[in-house]
């Protein structure tokens, strides 16, 4: 299985491959269940009917890695417009951002320059915005440029952590010493030995151990899995510490385990469901399809037939 998923992440700029789900209305119709529309008005159906059900919402506009500057500057404005429709529309504005998409592989100051007209937009409508986390060639850069807005807009920025990776542990606690919002996954990408634990076991150890320490010391940890196994061990660990249920938060994916995310509510807990929208959906679907056995499956027989 790990075979198939590093297959599937290699083909993940593959023009071709993009081509054909394009073209193959099977495969869009696989890609609808993942991504909530082409455009902001459908992103906010989607929304709006997540809201309906109890359920917060973080709103992903997708695209990463940007070819010029300019592109950088329209993410720029297309997020300012999402937090505003957000406010206009009574709901929380709460948007994920990729660095990349904002320029970062212009540099660290053309990305901070990205950044900060969205960060003053968020105070402006009391909102939050999270910083996904990319690539491990990127990981440095993007927790030194998280810092450094964190000291600027303590109320409206936060980060992702990634418990494959070896370094985590040590990045949770720089999260904790400066009270800074984390969500915490296991990570998408396709990683090296040298900086990520490939067992899956590891992985969801470490996953336990960083939760822990962020449901103990942090400040509102997202707990961002669809993994049985780890919900029940966090609500394990959250009964038996007395932790209160509106000090953190469940957060999962549009299109994966509604089932669950309903259960979780009903049970009490807060959960925001991550909506990506927008039409460079391709490196985000073909991730989603690297988790799922069944998915990716599904797509290889079509390739093959295709
Ligand atoms: C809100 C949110 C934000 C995220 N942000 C980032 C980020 O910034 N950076 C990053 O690297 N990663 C991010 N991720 C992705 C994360 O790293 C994992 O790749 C992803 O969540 C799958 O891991 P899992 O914990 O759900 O466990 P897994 O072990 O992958 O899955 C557990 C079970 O969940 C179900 N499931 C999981 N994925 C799927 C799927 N695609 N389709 C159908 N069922 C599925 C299956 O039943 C599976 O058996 C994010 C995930 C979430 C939920």
């Amino acid at each position: 299985m790990q075979f198939m998923r590093q297959a599937i992440l290699a083909v993940a700029d593959n023009r071709h491959v993009s081509g054909f789900f394009q073209a193959n209305s099977m495969a869009r119709g696989l890609v609808s269940r993942f991504v909530a529309g082409d455009t902001l008005d459908e992103a906010m159906t989607a929304s709006r009917s997540i809201d309906a059900e109890g359920m917060a919402v973080t709103l992903d506009l997708l695209g990463e890695n940007v070819d010029t500057e300019q592109q950088a500057r329209n993410a720029t404005g297309a997020y300012v417009e999402i937090l505003n429709r957000m406010k206009a529309e009574g709901m929380s504005p709460n948007i994920s951002i990729k660095l990349t998409m904002l320029g970062l592989d212009f540099g660290d100051d053309v990305a901070h320059d990205a950044i900060v007209p969205i960060l003053e937009a968020a105070r402006e409508v009391d909102g939050f915005i999270r910083i996904d986390m990319e690539g491990s060639d990127y990981t440095e850069r993007t927790m030194h440029l998280f810092e450094a807005l964190h000291d600027l807009y303590p109320e409206q920025v936060g980060i992702v952590i990634q418990s494959y990776l070896r370094r985590s542990e040590r990045d949770v606690q720089r999260c904790i010493e400066r009270k800074a919002r984390v969500r915490l996954v296991k990570g998408a990408y396709a990683e090296p030995p040298s900086v990520a634990f490939q067992e899956r076991s590891k992985i969801d150890e470490n996953f336990v151990r960083l939760m822990e320490l962020l449901l103990d010391n942090g400040a509102f940890p997202a707990l961002a899995t669809h993994d049985p196994a780890l919900i029940r061990s966090a609500r394990g660990y959250v009964g038996r510490m007395r932790i209160p249920l509106d000090s953190f938060e469940f957060q999962m994916l549009y299109g994966v385990r509604r089932d669950e995310q309903q259960r979780l509510i009903d049970a009490g807990f807060g959960m925001r469901v991550y909506v990506p929208f927008g039409t460079e959906w391709y490196p985000y679907f073909t991730r989603r399809i690297a988790e799922r056995p069944a998915n990716a499956l599904f797509v290889l027989r079509q390739l093959k037939g295709g």
